[in-house]
Parts: structure tokens; sequence; C-alpha cells
């Protein structure tokens, strides 16, 4: 196998044309398959802690088939459309089966939540049924506030990569501060908190989770430049900043901070979130949000060895290099003059 430039390629045998652009594999580095069922059931809009309440209701009203029905068919679809990896966030185990067939590889982030928990064995029982199952898992808590500390500073010993939601809502850094939205609707279930003392949701990070830890931080929508310095400088091992930009539109109605990110210089992934506020799992409809504003090199790699990175698969994943064998994908619609996406830009796997 080797990667080269011939000369005169229609004097060549076995030779396939393509018009487009061929990328590597597609890594989504942040779903939840697991919610595919909830396609547009919440309406967009509804803003944060309306959204939370939304996936709370519908959760038990669908029966686990329809559910895994749900998921498996979006695995097939992302599959057809170039993805390779999944960082996939897991609340529940019934997505196992059809992963122990699939063509993709799947990091499966089992998320710990719950103020008011102090039993998480339902949880520890998702992790341990996806070790005998022989996937790929780790322990990660849901974000900066859903978990007290214990069991935060716990699974930031225990986990590895984490996968934090952070900074998608102002709410969350208010909540520090004893006001917000998600310190009104804690009010309102008459919850606790014990750790505003680390003052920001940055800081509770840094002083809870080891250095050496490699972490997703997904969302970034309202994140600040402090922040983004504090962790980055905190940590050795990789910190990658996942986008979801269509779910920010669909949940706050903004893109997140990706100017600031680009500035820092810091490592960039890209998720779709799940369908529960996404109309679909596609990483190149999530490159078109930022389609003239970031050349589509860059957003390129977001959508292949940033998240391959982050995921811990550069190795064989994200880029053409001899050695890895990342896939191959026929990318449509892109204008390599401007380096922009096109509305009708399409995804395709080739190999
Ligand atoms: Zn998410």
């Amino acid at each position: 196998m080797g990667i080269e430039t011939p000369e005169q390629l229609d004097n060549h045998h076995h030779v396939e044309f393509f018009s487009g652009v061929l990328i590597p594999g597609l890594v989504n580095a942040h779903t939840h398959t697991e919610l595919s069922y909830l396609q547009g059931k919440i309406p967009p809009g509804g803003g944060f802690a309306a959204f939370a309440d939304g996936i709370g209701r519908w959760r038990s009203q669908v029966p686990e088939a329809e559910r895994a029905a749900a998921a498996a068919f979006r695995d097939a679809k992302m599959r057809s459309e170039g993805v390779v990896a999944v960082g996939d966030i897991c609340n529940s185990s019934f997505t196992f089966e059809h992963k122990c067939r699939s063509g993709l590889h799947y990091l499966n982030f089992i998320e710990y939540f719950g103020l008011a928990v102090t039993d998480f064995s339902a949880t520890d029982a998702v992790a341990e049924r996806a070790r005998v199952m022989g996937l790929r898992w780790s322990k990660t808590p849901h974000s900066t506030y859903a978990l007290q500390d214990r069991p935060f500073r716990t699974l930031a010993c225990e986990g590895d990569p984490l996968s934090i939601h952070f900074m998608e809502s102002r709410s969350e850094a208010d909540l520090f501060e004893g006001r917000g939205p998600l310190h009104e609707r804690n009010e309102r279930l008459g919850l606790s908190i014990d750790f505003a003392a680390y003052g920001s949701p940055a800081r509770r990070i840094t002083e809870s989770v080891p250095p050496e830890k490699n972490i997703l931080l997904v969302h970034n929508t309202f994140v600040d430049e402090e922040s983004v310095q504090r962790i980055e400088d905190h940590f050795t091992g990789r910190v990658t900043w996942v986008l979801c930009p269509r779910s920010n539109e669909y949940i706050e109605g903004v893109l997140p901070a990706y100017g600031l990110l680009r500035q820092c210089g810091v490592r960039i992934a890209l998720g779709t979130d799940s369908l529960a506020s996404n109309e679909s799992l596609s990483p190149v409809e999530e490159l078109k949000r930022f389609s003239g504003k970031v050349p589509l090199h860059e957003l390129i790699r977001w959508a292949t060895l940033g998240g391959a990175e982050a995921l811990g698969i550069d190795d064989w994943a994200g880029s053409f290099e001899l050695g890895k064998r990342p896939g191959a994908v026929l990318l449509t619609g892109a204008d390599p003059l401007t380096e922009t996406l096109r509305p009708e830009a399409v995804t395709r796997r080739i190999l």
C-alpha cells in the first residue's frame, strides 16, 4: 500500500475516478446515539433548562426495542456517509448489541449525573456490561453542574478520556454564583450543590481532574479566554474542544466560540450531539455552519484528525498517512477555490 502522485493516471489499470474531494473517514466526536428516537420530539429554541426537562419527559415513553432500532439505523447511516468513529455518550446499554456488529469504532462514554444520586450502581452496571461485551468504554461526569463534589472527583480519576459537556449555557457559570436558570431549577427541585466554592466550571475541572488525563470539552458555546487558558495550562494530556454548532443553534440559538478557540490555537473536533437537538448525525452538515467563516481544509481537519486524536485513534484514523487505515470519503459540493461548502454538499463512503 502507498500514497503516490503518478503521471498519466488514466494509463493505469483499476483506477476509479471521482469528482469531488477525497478526505479521510470522518469522526463524530460527540453524539448520543441512544437518543436517536427523540428526533423531532423536542421543539427548538426553548432554551437549555426546557431542553433537559423535555428529554426527561420522553425517556420513559418509548419501548427499548424501538429506541435500539433508531440507534442502529443511525449507525448504518453514519457509516454510509463516511463516519468511521464515534464518541458516544451512554446512559444505558441497549445500543451495545448492535455496536458489537457495527462497522464503526465506538468509544462509549458511560455518563454519570444526578445531584441527588448517592447510589450509582445502575450506571456502574452499564460500564460493566460494556466491559463484558468487549466494547471500548470510559466513565465520565456529564458536566460541571450535574454531580456533587465527591462523585465528580472520583470519576475524574477513574475515566480516561473524559467527555464533559462544557459551557453549553451561560447558566453553567452563573450556577457557581448562585443565580441563573440552572440555579433556579435546582431550587425548584429542592437540590443544593456542594461545589460552588470552586468558583467557575473551568476551575472545578482544573482542581478536580488530574493533569495527565485526556479530556473532551463539548459545546463551548459561552466559553471565555481565561477558561480556555486555564484548562490548556493545566493539562499535560490531550485537550480537545468539541463543537456541535447545530445543536447549539437548536437549543440556544447561537454558534460556539470557534473564533476564540482558533485564536488560542487549540485542538478542535466536531460532534453532532443527539437527534434530540439535531436533524441528522451528519458531520458535513455541521461543517456547513462554519463555511465562509473558517477555511475548508481546517474544517475537514476538525472532522477527521481532530476527532481521531480526541478519541485516541490517530494511530489508524484521521489522516492519509502510510500505516494508517483511515477510510476514504468523497466530499462533493465543495468549492476548492473559495474553500467553502455549498448548501448541497454531501459525503459518501468510498472505502
Ligand atoms: Zn451531548
